[in-house]
């Protein structure tokens, strides 16, 4: 596991080229799931797609909504099972705060997703660290608890957010 983060692209919606974002995500999905020999069908792929649409997390019915837009009707238990499919494969990750979901940008590497929440422009930015996993790791085994999930979320406002603001929007929380 190593460090990274996305603060750089996920909070700079305005002006970097998404496309490339959205490109550079489609074809690592496609490259991933032919090498673990499961198949990244249209609707999966076309999803996935739409949960790029931004770095701000989508919820189901939203992506239900855009899909229906393209493909007529869709029933709900399909988005579903696509959401299911992105995350089990480590495309996407679910932002439990907002029962939500953002493209993962580094599908290939192990990591447990931590996210930095904006509550302004709405991006959440993934931010992975692999001492702090070790800490909580290590802490919670300390106490004798065993980890079944770990979901790490941090709300606030981002850096051009905060640009915008005159007192840099710690006085409005
Ligand atoms: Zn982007
Ligand atoms: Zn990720
Ligand atoms: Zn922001």
């Amino acid at each position: 596991m190593k460090a990274f983060d996305t603060a750089e692209t996920s909070f700079d919606s305005h002006t970097h080229d998404h496309r490339r974002c959205v490109r550079s995500a489609l074809q690592t999905a496609e490259a991933l799931c032919q090498q673990h020999g499961v198949r990244l069908t249209a609707l999966r792929r076309r999803v996935l797609e739409l949960v790029w649409t931004s770095h701000c997390p989508v919820g189901a019915y939203d992506l239900l909504e855009m899909l229906s837009k393209d493909q007529g009707r869709v029933a709900p238990p399909t988005v579903y099972r696509a959401l299911e499919f992105l995350l089990a494969n480590g495309l996407i990750h679910r932002i439990e705060s907002r029962n939500a979901f953002v493209g993962c940008p580094h599908p290939q590497e192990a990591h447990a997703g931590h996210f930095l929440i904006c509550r302004v422009c709405g991006a959440a930015a993934e931010l992975s660290d692999p001492g702090i996993e070790a800490t909580l790791d290590q802490r919670a085994g300390e106490l004798g608890f065993f980890v079944e999930a770990k979901t790490v979320e941090l709300r606030g406002l981002c850096k051009g957010c905060r640009a915008r603001r005159p007192d840099g929007g710690e006085q409005s929380a």
